[in-house]
């Protein structure tokens, strides 16, 4: 374990499970010495991310629904009255109705759009408000998102759309937020098999896809996830902001699938 993250202060934000991004980027914080919270969506997943916060030596597990505006702020209250201030906040979360993650783009309706823009895109904003409302200059914002917001990717329809709203989102807020030293980041992962990604349609083709595609190829892992996470999120970031920083064994500069793909 390093010394990177001591005396930092962090929340994350989007705990569901051991295959969660966010349980990556939290073991990877706290293995540098970072001291971390935690949010959890609902009382079905307290039973489920209280022990992995134990796990990391944390005892600080705060509900929060980002939904729902009164939520969020009783979050931060909270975790204003334990801690004071924050260093991080990783925000790991999105959601869109699991029968829109499949068919056709053009069949999105209001109801799911403006839901899934809200919970996917908006939450983010709302966290980076009132999480750097309590960071000094060093700080560091961090959210997820895939490489559907920047190509038609298959299935994933509305959650593309809405991942590039976040990631403008991000460049907005870094703007905002540089004149007072607070850096904001998107890390793009590749397909990683969560609870989440098992509601997009034909998921398992999809990684199989980047594994022959990419120019690692492999998949990635949470572990790869954690590992630039700590480098936005810690001072080894120092320089960089309003930046989608893809983490997909290379992906995305692929052109044309390579010859020594094998059949699928
Ligand atoms: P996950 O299911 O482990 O995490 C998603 C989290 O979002 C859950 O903890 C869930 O409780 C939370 N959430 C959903 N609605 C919420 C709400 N209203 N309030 C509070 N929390 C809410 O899956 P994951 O794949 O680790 O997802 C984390 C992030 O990574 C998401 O933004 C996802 O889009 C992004 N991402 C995932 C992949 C992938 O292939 N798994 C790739 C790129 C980006």
């Amino acid at each position: 374990s390093s010394e990177l993250m001591k005396g930092k202060r962090g929340l994350i934000m989007g705990l569901a499970n051991d295959k969660s991004i966010a349980w990556g980027i939290a073991r990877a914080c706290a293995e540098a010495g970072a001291e971390l919270a935690f949010s959890y969506q609902g009382e079905a997943l307290k039973k489920r991310v209280g022990p992995l916060a134990a796990q990391l030596g944390s005892d600080i597990v705060l509900p929060c629904d980002v939904s729902d505006e009164a939520s969020v702020d009783a979050l931060f209250d909270s975790l204003r009255d334990s801690w004071g201030t924050l260093d991080f906040v990783v925000h790991a979360i999105g959601f869109s109705d699991k029968s829109e993650l499949r068919g056709r783009y053009v069949d999105t309706t209001r109801d799911n759009f403006t839901m899934t823009m809200d919970i996917s895109v908006y939450s983010f904003t709302s966290v980076v408000k009132r999480a750097t409302a309590m960071m000094n200059a060093g700080g560091s914002c961090l959210t997820l998102t895939y490489y559907g917001a920047e190509r038609v990717m298959p299935h994933y329809n509305v959650m593309g759309v809405a991942k590039a709203a976040l990631e403008a989102s991000v460049r907005y807020l870094a703007e905002d937020l540089g004149k007072d030293g607070i850096r904001v980041n998107a890390i793009s992962a590749g397909p990683i098999k969560t609870l989440a990604a098992s509601g997009i349609g034909d998921f398992r083709y999809i990684m199989k896809w980047n594994e022959y595609n990419s120019p690692l190829r492999r998949n990635v892992t949470i572990e790869d996830v954690g590992k630039s996470a700590l480098y936005l999120l810690s001072d080894l970031g120092s320089g960089v902001t309003g930046e989608t920083h893809h983490v997909d064994a290379g992906y995305h500069v692929v052109g044309m699938k390579a010859v020594d793909a094998p059949d699928m």
